[in-house]
């Protein structure tokens, strides 16, 4: 089973510049390395870290989430003080979301209608009673008591 490495989505009061580095030191990469891989100055990456850049432009941006494996989203959700929670659309895959789990971020913050793991339809709700999900803490739909994923 897929489970996301929910240590990559940002923490709630966590800058910008604390995120980057967080992700970069838990990574183990020096500066230099992410900055290579996110095709962006050196200076310019100590400078965000340090947080003394607080925008980034969209390549950046780009270059920093394909480096660090996250996606832009969450750096736009730090960088607009939002939580994950908050800009999530509660989407999951059926067959590859552990109930009750952190779910994948390309299920919910992706325009996709369809697991890019697994290739299934993606849903918001239970599937017997057609309740919308309220959280992704729950394993089971409040109203009706059926698990919101297929056992395999
Ligand atoms: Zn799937
Ligand atoms: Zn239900």
């Amino acid at each position: 089973m897929y489970i996301f490495d929910s240590s990559k989505t940002p923490k709630p009061e966590e800058t910008v510049g604390e995120y980057l580095r967080r992700l970069r030191e838990s990574a183990n990469i020096s500066q230099q390395e992410l900055a290579e891989a996110a095709g962006i100055h050196l200076q310019s990456l100590g400078k965000l870290e340090r947080g003394l850049t607080k925008r980034l432009n969209s390549k950046t941006k780009k270059g920093l989430a394909i480096a660090l494996d996250i996606p832009e989203e969450f750096l736009e959700a730090v960088l607009n003080g939002k939580s994950v929670e908050g800009i999530q659309k509660k989407q999951f895959c059926p067959h590859c979301w552990k109930g009750g789990t952190t779910p994948d971020p390309v299920w919910t913050l992706s325009r996709a209608k369809y697991c890019l793991i697994c290739g299934n339809n993606l849903l918001n709700s239970c599937q017997k009673c057609q309740e919308p999900l309220m959280s992704f803490k729950h394993k089971f739909c409040p109203n009706c008591g059926t698990p919101y994923t297929k056992k395999k």
